[in-house]
């Protein structure tokens, strides 16, 4: 459905943004990978669909290495048709302890880097006709949990961001929506989960349950490879109207 067409994944070194990369790629896209860590792992397990696929390390924090991550991108496979905004970090803190570094962090890799990247890669989109943004929030871009402030102002940033893209762009062929994730078991959760056993002196999987209980009623974690399928349907035909949606895959966490 997506042969030769160029899907830029923020952050898919790893959990959720691997997952849709991959997606995308089974779907014929050649896909611009972007993350920290480990890179040729991930990247074998993207061309291992048989599509191309490219690298470029940009920190998202950093606005002029987003602009020179979507040119590389246009070198290598001609434009962005579709921009997946997945890279993200998370602190856990009351606000009177939250550091001052981390939440200008969040704010920058969280929801900045959705703006400059949109900024970039927009204009090929509307010259072309066609184009897909994807902005990976949260269910906290929907509600609020305590000792998250900045992650939670970022993902409420990200909403409303993507409404206002979708909207700007409402006559023409590119889209933009968002996905909400609830609880999704990556390296980001991981460190939630092992946290709250260390706090509590409980085991990895008691603390896991905790987690899970605390906030989504299905008692399950979504997975990437769940999230990767609602970003193709994004980008399938049918999708073509579907413009400026917050849509969580939650477990119900948000229905309560
Ligand atoms: P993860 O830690 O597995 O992956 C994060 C990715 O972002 C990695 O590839 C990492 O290298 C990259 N990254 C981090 N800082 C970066 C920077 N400065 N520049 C470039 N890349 C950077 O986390 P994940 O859970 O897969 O998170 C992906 C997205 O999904 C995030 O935006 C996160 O907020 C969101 N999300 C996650 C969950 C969850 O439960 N895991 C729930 C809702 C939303």
């Amino acid at each position: 459905m997506l042969k030769g067409k160029t899907a830029l994944v923020t952050g898919s070194t790893s959990g959720i943004g691997l997952g849709i990369a991959k997606a995308l790629a089974a779907q014929g896209a050649n896909i611009v990978m972007n993350g920290f860590g480990d890179v040729d792992g991930p990247k074998a397990e993207v061309a291992a669909f048989g599509v191309k696929v490219a690298y470029h390390g940009a920190d998202m924090s950093k606005p002029a290495e987003i602009e020179a991550m979507i040119t590389y991108a246009a070198e290598q496979f001609g434009r962005v048709d579709i921009l997946v905004n997945n890279a993200g970090i998370q602190h856990v803190a009351r606000i009177e302890n939250f550091p001052i570094e981390r939440w200008d962090a969040i704010i920058a890799i969280n929801l900045s880097s959705a703006f400059h990247a949109t900024r970039a890669a927009l204009p090929a989109m509307q010259t072309a006709g066609w184009g897909r943004i994807i902005n990976v929030a949260s269910v906290h871009g929907l509600v609020a949990s305590a000792e998250k402030s900045a992650y939670v102002t970022a993902k409420h940033g990200v909403v409303g961001l993507t409404k206002v893209t979708a909207l700007e762009n409402a006559t023409t062929g590119v889209t933009c929506n968002a996905i909400c994730p609830g609880w999704v078991l990556t390296p980001l959760v991981q460190k939630q989960v092992d946290a709250k056993a260390a706090t509590l002196g409980i085991s990895n999987d008691e603390a896991k349950k905790l987690l899970l209980g605390e906030k989504e009623p299905s008692l399950q974690f979504t997975t990437p490879e769940e999230l990767g399928a609602l970003a193709v349907f994004f980008c399938s035909p049918a999708g073509n109207n579907v413009r400026g949606v917050a849509w969580n895959m939650d477990g119900g966490w948000v229905a309560q």
